[in-house]
């Protein structure tokens, strides 16, 4: 088959924002302007496709945003995108505007969406932009790092005041499902206890661990909790916590706070490597795949395989998910799943050793 010539690729950002989304526009539309290729923004993600909000993309325009928080292309949830009418309508728009394929950053999502765009003969990358790390197939997404960042940062200050105070502050945090930023900025918060999805949460040896360093003499604690327990999980914590250890505690939720602000070195990094592999790849044939990060390596992964693996590993798996897979895949879809279980349980092991 000939290799299609791309002369023009659209951008789009899709889902829940996250820090360094704008970085990634910026690696994406230089990149592709210097390998001679034409840049578009689609804006508010899948909805400017529909609704034909395209706008030119030039270095200049860009030059400028690595910084910027939340995205450039700002975004949207388009529930009409998901059914063939509105589909076809952005299959259309791509015709209209020449747009011969798309990077589209976001997180599982915006990775469905892109899958059926790419099955319909509109060729779509997509980048991983989301704070909660919950995509399975990739050690970090773009946001992660800049939203921990910014939880450690709030924690350090409740823990100024819990210290005067003499209290205990559980923190939720986001993650959607993901227990990630939950476990990595507890062990970063000295964090006397964190509560996940992901681990067997045990409240006993949290609580006797208080009364020990109370006893010990220590005034302040942090607890973290997942957002994935749900909205009555931390408040109802906290009360126990005081009612079984005596320690005055209070619950604080920072919420959508960790999902502004400038992207770190990390995230902004990141997104300059991923945007520049997504363009490469596109430009050479390559479509359908979300550009992952593994084991200190750029790898493309096949979208399909990167949405089940994701099934697997929150046990969400439906009938008929895995027939498409060889052997060889899914043998690798469960060694992955290992892996990351294997990485909350040692990382839960961790906290409550240290922890305090
Ligand atoms: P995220 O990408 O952060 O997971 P969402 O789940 O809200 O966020 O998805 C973002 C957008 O991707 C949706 O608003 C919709 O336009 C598109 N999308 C989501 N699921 C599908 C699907 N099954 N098929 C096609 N498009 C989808």
């Amino acid at each position: 088959m000939e290799k299609k010539k791309f002369r023009k690729i659209g951008i789009l950002s899709s889902g829940g924002d996250a820090p360094g989304m704008s970085a990634v526009i910026k690696s994406v539309t230089c990149s592709a302007i210097a390998r001679g290729v034409e840049v578009v923004g689609i804006i508010g993600g899948y909805a400017g496709l529909i609704n034909e909000d395209i706008r030119p993309l030039s270095i200049m325009d860009v030059s400028g945003i690595i910084a910027q928080g939340g995205t450039y292309l700002k975004s949207a949830r388009c529930n009409e995108f998901k059914y063939e009418e509105g589909m076809q309508k952005a299959i259309a728009t791509c015709k209209k505007f020449d747009i011969d394929g798309i990077v589209a950053i976001g997180g599982d999502g915006t990775f469905r969406g892109a899958t059926d765009l790419s099955i319909r003969g509109v060729p779509c990358i997509g980048i991983p932009g989301t704070i909660d790390n919950d995509i399975t197939a990739t050690d970090y997404t773009i946001g992660y790092d800049t939203a921990m960042n910014t939880i450690v940062r709030i924690g350090d200050q409740l823990r100024d005041t819990s210290e005067s105070h003499a209290r205990c502050c559980v923190m939720e945090v986001m993650g959607r499902d993901a227990g990630y930023i939950a476990i990595e900025t507890g062990i970063a918060l000295n964090a006397v206890g964190v509560a996940l999805i992901e681990t067997p949460f045990d409240k006993e040896a949290l609580f006797e661990k208080i009364i020990k360093m109370r006893e010990l003499g220590q005034r302040s604690f942090m607890v973290i909790v997942a957002e994935g327990l749900g909205t009555e999980f931390g408040e109802a914590l906290t009360k126990e916590i005081e009612e079984r250890t005596g320690v005055e505690s209070r619950f604080v939720r920072p919420a959508h706070i960790v999902r502004g602000g400038t992207p770190t070195l990390r995230d902004r990094s990141l997104a300059g490597v991923m945007g520049d592999k997504a363009v490469d790849l596109l430009l050479n044939g390559v479509s359908d795949v979300v550009i992952c990060s593994r084991k200190n390596q750029i790898v493309a992964t096949d979208i399909k395989y990167a949405l089940i693996v994701d099934r697997m590993f929150k046990n969400k798996l439906k009938d008929g998910d895995l027939d498409a897979f060889s052997a060889e895949e899914l043998e690798s879809m469960k060694a992955l799943c290992e892996e990351r279980r294997a990485y909350f349980n040692d990382m839960y092991d961790i906290m409550k050793t240290i922890g305090c």
